[in-house]
């Protein structure tokens, strides 16, 4: 590996993603109702890049997008959906900073997870939230997954995903 490529790595997993407590009490309500603890339910996070700083100013579920989203118990997205999520992003004049979805037990990515990127660029940051978002949620509960491109990613578990978490 280049000292060139570990320098760009290495700036790419320093990212921190910020949201408002109140972004992030909302975005957990609603992805557990939407999931009835029984299937996946996800969403793109919406907001704007600063430097390392993604931060997270609102939330599109993915069955907003695509009403056959959760059908299968996990998450599939039609090109459609893809087609709204850019109209709904120039219209907020945001962009995609991340996206997350539920798991019905850890936070660990799947195979599909990371075979799948729901956003296929480097630098891409996937939360995955544990126990279909039942019960309290806090960053150290959740996985946060920086894709690396080629379908490698790196993972940050507990107190290292809590600290690239920011609720502000
Ligand atoms: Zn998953």
């Amino acid at each position: 590996m280049s000292r060139r490529f570990m320098k760009f790595c290495k700036a790419m997993n320093s990212q921190l993603l910020e949201l408002p407590e109140s972004v992030w009490a909302g975005l957990i309500d609603d992805l557990r109702r939407r999931g009835g603890g029984i299937r996946e339910a996800g969403a793109f996070l919406l907001g704007e890049l600063n430097g390392a700083t993604r931060r997270v100013r609102t939330w599109i579920p993915y069955d907003d997008l695509d009403a056959g989203a959760l059908a299968q118990g996990y998450v599939r997205l039609s090109t459609a959906a893809f087609t709204k999520l850019w109209a709904k992003c120039s219209e907020l004049e945001m962009v995609v900073v991340g996206d997350i979805h539920t798991h019905p037990k850890g936070p660990r990515q799947s195979m599909s997870d990371m075979a799948n990127p729901m956003i296929s660029q480097a630098g891409h940051v996937a939360l995955i939230v544990p126990n279909y978002a039942q019960g309290k949620v806090t960053p150290s509960d959740v996985s946060l997954n920086i894709y690396q491109g080629a379908k490698q990613w790196n993972s940050f578990f507990g107190h290292d995903a809590q600290r690239r978490i920011q609720l502000v």
